[in-house]
C-alpha cells in the first residue's frame, strides 16, 4: 500500500488527490490546507492521517479543538507545513497548494528525499533553476502533475532528449476563445469562471481565461524538461482530449490522450513507473469525431508572450510576472478591476521592475513582495 502526503488538499487538485486515494486504497499520512477548517476536519475524520497542518494558525487551534478526541497532531503556520513533511511517513507527497505559498514545500519535499508529485507549477515559475538543481543534487524525482506536464513526461518515454525537436503545449483557449479585446472589456467574472473542459481553483480558471495559466506552464515545461523556450509551441486544442506532445527530430509526434479529468495525472505521479486500473472514465474517440487545433492569439491575450518574455530575461522576472498575476487575479476575483485590467496591472508591474535579478530563494522571495507592493499599488490599494 503507498502512503502519501497531500498538501493544499482541501482545493479542487488536493480534493481529487484524495479521491484518487480512496479509489486506489492509498494511504493518507498527513494533509495541510490554509483556512478552511471544516473540509480539513472531514477530510482527517476519513483518512486518519497521523497530522495535520494548517498555514494559518487561528484556523490550526480550531482544528485541534475540533480534533481533540482523536490522536490526530496538528500543526500550526508556514513551518508546521514543512516540519510535516520531514514528520509524515509517506514516500510520495502531492503538492497541490495554489501560488507562492507553494514554494518553500516544494524545497522541503525535496531536501526530505520523498517523490514530489508537483501541481504547484508557481514553485517552477518563480524558481524553477533552484528547484531542479536541488532535485537532481538530492537525486528526488519530480513527477508533475499538471496535465500537459504529465503528459510530456510520458510522451517522452519514446525518445532520447538529444532526439527531441519541440514539444507541443496544448491550451483549451479558454471561455474567450476568439474574443477580441473590445469583446474582452466587456466580460464578467461569472463569464471568466465558466470554464468550458476543466472544473479547477478560481485562480487557476480566471489564469486560463487570460492565458497567463499557459505561459505559466510554458515556463513549467522548460524547467522540467530542460528544453528552452523558444522549443516550446503552444497549440490551442479545444476538446482537452490530447493533453500535450513531443515532437521528435524524425518528424513523429507522441502525445497522451485522455479524458479532462486530473485524477489520472495524479494516480500516474504517485504510482509511476506502473500504470494501474482507474475509475476515471475511457476515451471514446468515435463519440468525439474530431479533435482540433489552432494558434493562440497573443494579441488578444498578451499574458502568453509575456510569460516567453520573462522566460528569456530570466532572474526575478519570471517570479515577479506570477507574484503581480496572484494580485491582479484576487482584486478580479473580488470585482475591484475588470478583466483586461489583469493584464494591464501585470505588464505595467513587470515593465516597472524590468532588469530585477535575484539568485537565491530569499531574494526571488524579496522581489516577490515588491511586485505585489507595486501591483497593490496600480490597483488603488
Ligand atoms: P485551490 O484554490 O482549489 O486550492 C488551493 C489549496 O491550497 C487549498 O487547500 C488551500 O487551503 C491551500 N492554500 C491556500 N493558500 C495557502 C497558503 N498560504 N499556505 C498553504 N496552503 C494554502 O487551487 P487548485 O487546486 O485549483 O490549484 C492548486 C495548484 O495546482 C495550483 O498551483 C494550480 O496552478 C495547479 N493546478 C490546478 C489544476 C486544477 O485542476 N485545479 C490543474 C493543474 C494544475 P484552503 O482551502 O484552506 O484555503
Amino acid at each position: 500500500m503507498k502512503t502519501i502526503s497531500v498538501l493544499g488538499a482541501t482545493g479542487s487538485v488536493g480534493q481529487q488527490a484524495l479521491d484518487v486515494a480512496r479509489s486506489r486504497g492509498y494511504r493518507v499520512d498527513y494533509i495541510t490546507a490554509n483556512r478552511d477548517v471544516a473540509a480539513a476536519e472531514l477530510a482527517a475524520r476519513e483518512f486518519h492521517p497521523s497530522c495535520v497542518a494548517m498555514a494559518s494558525t487561528e484556523a490550526a487551534s480550531d482544528l485541534r479543538a475540533r480534533l481533540a478526541d482523536t490522536d490526530i497532531t496538528v500543526l500550526a503556520g508556514e513551518e508546521g507545513i514543512r516540519e510535516g513533511i520531514y514528520a509524515s511517513s509517506s514516500s510520495v507527497v502531492v503538492n497541490s497548494i495554489i501560488g507562492e505559498a507553494g514554494l518553500l514545500p516544494t524545497l522541503t519535499v525535496i531536501d526530505s528525499g520523498k517523490r514530489l508529485a508537483l501541481a504547484n507549477k508557481e514553485s517552477l515559475v518563480i524558481a524553477g533553476s533552484i528547484v531542479m538543481q536541488r532535485a537532481r543534487a538530492r537525486g528526488v524525482e519530480i513527477l508533475p502533475v499538471d496535465s500537459e506536464h504529465s503528459a510530456i513526461f510520458q510522451s517522452l518515454k519514446s525518445g532520447k532528449p538529444s532526439e527531441i525537436k519541440r514539444i507541443l503545449l496544448t491550451a483549451s483557449g479558454g471561455p474567450f476563445y476568439k474574443k477580441s479585446r473590445e469583446e474582452l472589456a466587456r466580460v464578467t467574472l461569472a463569464d471568466t469562471l465558466a470554464h468550458p473542459t476543466w472544473k479547477m481553483g478560481k485562480k487557476i480558471t480566471v489564469d486560463s481565461a487570460t492565458l497567463m495559466n499557459k505561459g505559466f506552464e510554458v515556463i513549467e515545461a522548460a524547467h522540467l524538461f530542460g528544453v528552452g523556450a523558444d522549443r516550446i509551441k503552444v497549440l490551442v486544442h479545444r476538446e482537452s482530449i490530447l493533453h500535450s506532445a513531443v515532437e521528435y527530430i524524425d518528424n513523429t509526434v507522441i502525445a497522451e490522450l485522455s479524458v479532462p479529468d486530473m485524477r489520472m495525472c495524479v494516480q500516474y505521479a504517485v504510482d509511476y513507473p506502473d500504470r494501474c486500473p482507474t475509475s476515471s472514465a475511457q476515451l471514446d474517440l468515435i463519440s468525439l469525431g474530431s479533435l482540433t487545433f489552432a494558434e493562440p492569439d497573443t494579441e488578444a491575450f498578451p499574458l502568453l508572450a509575456l510569460a516567453a518574455r520573462a522566460m528569456s530575461c530570466g532572474g526575478a522576472m519570471p517570479a515577479i510576472l506570477n507574484a503581480a498575476d496572484e494580485v491582479a487575479v484576487a482584486a478580479f476575483l473580488e470585482e475591484r478591476i475588470g478583466f483586461l485590467g489583469i493584464s494591464e496591472v501585470v505588464s505595467e508591474t513587470f515593465e516597472r521592475l524590468l532588469g530585477s535579478r535575484a539568485e537565491t530563494v530569499e531574494e526571488l522571495i524579496a522581489c516577490d513582495r515588491e511586485a505585489r507592493r507595486i501591483a497593490r499599488e496600480l490597483i488603488g490599494k
